[in-house]
């Protein structure tokens, strides 16, 4: 067996039947990172010795658990206590956590080896991994495209198998986006599923960690692991975990498939659409009812989005000072002069438009123009969600616009790298869960490119949208699919 051309669950199995060790599999892992990832930049760090030393606790039967010897590689902004943990950020270019993230401490009692950190849009403001202070990565479809952003390292990762899964976060979009660009499933569970405690915040209210895998099974088993109260996170729901959250071949009944006008724009790219459309298609041979939703609020959801997700990263980035956290400049003539050098050397210019949008936004006499009247929108859109959950299970759209753009296209332009996230901000600012799935390939400049296909259903309802997933996973080959390296 070929433990890089498997599944996570298939691999699991193997490895627990011992048909191949947990140290012979994530050695191929760390050849094949080695062989292809010099081209491809999905990774930041690589724990070799650490990732071995895990995988022969394994074999020696030290470590047990539902992910026993299965190397999966993280965003780099899950802390853990050893290595770096940096935001491909240069202000954190040094930091050494002095604890691990729980969601990742969750995979690791669970017997997953990690093999690494992924690179990402610095501080994951970003929509194509361009804005890492370190390097782009580059989509392993077509290496002159992005892989999409912020975890565009661990959508890349996964997608040429230089780990059996891997593990992002998406505030806005950037565990979705990334899937749909680079033909893997991604998924943001709802609001406070996944501690958060030991990511480094983004938007706290908006955040959340979740799972890239090739296949709907993998992707339950790892939100089995790490979902669930956590008392080190006030914002981590008490809802308990479903026990059938991993029987997603149990196909639901009933099933109603909502869809929205306002996701399917005329200005969607005609292969976007037709994706989308077959999806369509799927379900109603599944028997399920197709039903009309409306979103009314949903063009609000970029403004709002950049109102609420600046004001709450200003504040974030405040430690980052050079006192408490990050780079401090040694060119200071006073306190003053070291926040404002320190800041000026240590964050990139995204990172520093968001400061100032958000900090803007939030300051005397703008505050009730912007930020609360952003939150009042806010809770207009998850109405939305609320009221057309009465009428569907999930509701079917498109991930992203168009498959992915080539890198330098959209980087002058932040507008229309915000734009980016249309698909998928709402669900954030909602809370909801939403799920990107392969939806099948086209070809641009000879180059066959994926595309997502993308359902949002109710919160803390993630085990009947996993096994609605199932149904078009079951009904299309298109995971399968796998990039030319
Ligand atoms: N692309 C969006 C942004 O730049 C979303 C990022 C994310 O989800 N972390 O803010």
């Amino acid at each position: 067996m070929n433990p890089t051309d498997t599944t996570l669950t298939e691999l699991r199995d193997a490895i627990a039947s011992k048909s191949i060790s947990a140290a012979e599999a994530t050695q191929t892992y760390l050849n094949r990172i080695e062989a292809h990832d010099g081209g491809l930049h999905s990774y930041h760090e690589v724990y070799t010795e650490r990732a071995m030393k895990q995988a022969t606790a394994v074999d020696d039967g030290e470590v047990t658990g539902p992910l026993a010897g299965v190397p999966i590689a993280i965003k780099d902004l899950l802390c853990t206590d050893y290595g770096h943990t940096t935001c491909s950020s240069k202000m954190l270019a040094n930091f050494q956590a002095p604890y691990t993230a729980t969601a990742v401490q969750r995979l690791e009692d669970a017997g997953a080896v990690i093999l690494g950190k992924t690179n990402m849009d610095e501080f994951a403001m970003g929509s194509s991994t361009e804005n890492s202070a370190n390097v782009t990565t580059r989509n392993p479809w077509d290496t002159d495209r992005v892989p999409g952003g912020s975890s565009g390292g661990s959508a890349a990762a996964i997608a040429a198998d230089l780990c059996a899964a891997s593990i992002g976060s998406d505030t806005g979009g950037s565990i979705r986006q990334p899937a749909a660009l680079c033909g893997v499933v991604g998924m943001k569970p709802t609001y406070g599923r996944i501690s958060r405690y030991g990511l480094i915040a983004f938007a706290s209210s908006l955040d959340q960690i979740g799972p890239f895998t090739h296949t709907v099974a993998d992707t339950a088993l790892l939100l089995k692991v790490m979902m669930g109260h956590d008392p080190l996170d006030s914002t981590s729901a008490s809802v308990p975990v479903p026990g059938d959250i991993d029987q997603v071949d149990e196909a639901p009944k009933n099933l109603r498939i909502g869809i929205a006008k306002e996701y399917m724009s005329d200005s969607n790219d005609p292969a976007v659409a037709a994706a989308t459309q077959q999806a369509i298609d799927v379900y109603k041979d599944h028997g399920a009812q197709i039903v009309e939703v409306d979103l009314p609020h949903t063009e609000y959801g970029i403004p709002v989005y950049y109102i609420v997700a600046t004001a709450e990263a200003s504040s974030n980035l405040a430690r980052f000072d050079g006192v408490h956290y990050g780079h401090r400049t040694d060119k200071a003539e006073d306190l003053i002069d070291l926040y404002c050098r320190s800041r000026a050397e240590g964050f990139g210019d995204e990172v520093k438009r968001r400061i100032m949008l958000g900090t803007y936004a939030l300051s005397s006499g703008y505050y009730d123009a912007y930020y609360d009247r952003a939150l009042k929108v806010r809770r207009l859109i998850a109405n939305d969600f609320d009221t057309a959950f009465k009428d569907c299970d999930a509701i079917l759209c498109p991930t992203t616009t168009a498959p992915a753009f080539k890198i330098g296209e959209k980087s002058d332009d932040p507008l229309s790298m915000y734009l980016n996230d249309v698909y998928t901000v709402n669900c954030n600012l909602a809370g909801n869960a939403g799920i990107s799935l392969p939806g099948g390939t086209t070809v641009v400049d000879g180059k066959e490119l994926p595309i997502g296909v993308q359902l949002l259903g109710p919160s803390f309802d993630e085990s009947r949208l996993l096994k609605i997933a199932r149904v078009y996973e079951s009904a299309t080959n298109y995971y399968t699919k796998r990039p030319q390296l």
